[in-house]
């Protein structure tokens, strides 16, 4: 097993990031972590207020393109793990403006590997990983049957999902090239608290309770497998601690579901919690144009990690969309925060309305 002693987290200010963090500096009091993260629209420190004055903890402002920046840290931090969360996400974003997602998903990891590769071969540290947090998407689309494993081959779809395959190919050229021992995992989509509102679940959440229409895709029939962010989390400090270098592990909830009867279960959650009659908050759902190159499903089997490294996940989905609902509408100030601005641009671009 590997100890880490000090992390660097790049994109710890996202979503999954800052859900990794808050819960891996509680269960490892004895590492440092480093967060650095460029703070995109994407990204916010609130969603770290749990840890700003943990001793343990500190946070960057910069990008992961920044060879400077990344060479310092790594060396004054004696930085023995990155786990690299930073990147544009938003599927929808890279098909009206693919390039950043270049830059950032596919350079910005270059730049952290040839950074690390150095720090590494330096002797500076005794152990060293360089993490990866990838995507299920990298892998295409499947039919009504059959499931993603390791050995699929990569077929991305959209400009997003190539630039994590752009990535992942890198981390793997780097340990087959030059022995840096790296670690690759890819998730299923994720949900739970501190998810930007662009993504499905918060969405529909933030516009129920507005009573705005519901935007589905088509005829809602997309399948996505959901895995509740906490369990994403202990699944990443699973394969970084126990993982043997060079390894890729699929992470999943087992747990498939078609858009719309995800729109339907939100809807109904919502009616009760929000005093609204059975049924009504259905009456806001609007179907629009298909998204082009949308994958039909997605669908992981998780089995090599469950296997191997003995993890599975905690929370059912019952529990956690529930709990996820209910933190919502008790952070509705961190929502409101978060949509303001740039958000509320690039949502009118989007759907024609703020
Ligand atoms: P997010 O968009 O919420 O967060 C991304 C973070 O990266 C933001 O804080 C942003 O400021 C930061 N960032 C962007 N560009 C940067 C740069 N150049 N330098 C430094 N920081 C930068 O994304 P997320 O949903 O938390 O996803 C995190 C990772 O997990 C991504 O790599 C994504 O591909 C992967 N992933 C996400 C899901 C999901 O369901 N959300 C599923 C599987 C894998």
């Amino acid at each position: 097993t590997f100890t880490p002693a000090a992390l660097l987290v790049t994109g710890g200010a996202g979503f999954i990031g800052s859900n990794f963090i808050n819960r891996f500096l509680v269960r490892n009091p004895g590492c440092r972590v480093v967060n650095l993260d460029c703070l995109t629209y994407a990204g916010n420190l609130k969603n770290l207020t749990a840890v700003e004055n943990n001793p343990a903890y500190r946070f960057v402002r910069g990008d992961i393109g920044d060879a400077a920046c990344v060479a310092a840290l790594l060396r004054e931090e004696r930085i023995d793990a990155v786990v690299n969360f930073a990147a544009e996400s938003h599927v929808d974003r890279s098909i009206t403006g693919p390039e950043i997602f270049v830059r950032t998903n596919v350079l910005g990891t270059q730049v952290l590997l040839e950074e690390s590769r150095k720090h590494w071969q330096s002797g500076a540290v005794a152990d060293f990983r360089f993490y990866q947090i990838s995507t299920d998407e990298v892998y295409g689309s499947l039919g009504e049957t059959g499931f993603f494993t390791e050995e699929t081959p990569l077929a991305a779809n959209s400009p997003y999902s190539a630039s994590k395959a752009g990535a992942d190919l890198l981390v793997r050229a780097y340990h087959e090239t030059f022995g840096l021992p790296t670690l690759i995992s890819r998730c299923s989509n994720n949900y739970g608290p501190y998810h930007f509102p662009e993504k499905l679940i918060p969405l529909l959440i933030a516009n129920i309770i507005a009573q705005k229409p519901l935007p589905v895709y088509g005829d809602g029939s997309n399948v996505r497998d959901w895995l509740h962010v906490r369990d994403h989390g202990a699944a990443i400090e699973c394969v970084l601690k126990q993982a043997v270098p060079g390894s890729v592990y699929n992470i999943g909830g087992n747990n498939e579901w078609k858009n719309i009867d995800i729109v339907n279960l939100v809807c109904d959650l919502l009616d009760g919690r929000l005093g609204r009659q059975p049924g009504e908050n259905r009456g806001l759902i609007t179907f629009v144009k298909d998204r082009p190159g949308h994958d039909k499903r997605y669908a992981i089997d998780a089995s090599k990690l469950k296997r191997e490294l003995g993890w599975s996940p905690s929370y059912t989905f019952e529990q956690g969309i529930a709990e996820t609902i209910d933190w919502y509408l008790a952070n509705q100030e961190w929502v409101a925060e978060v949509t303001s601005g740039a958000y509320r641009d690039y949502y009118c671009r989007q759907y024609g309305e703020a």
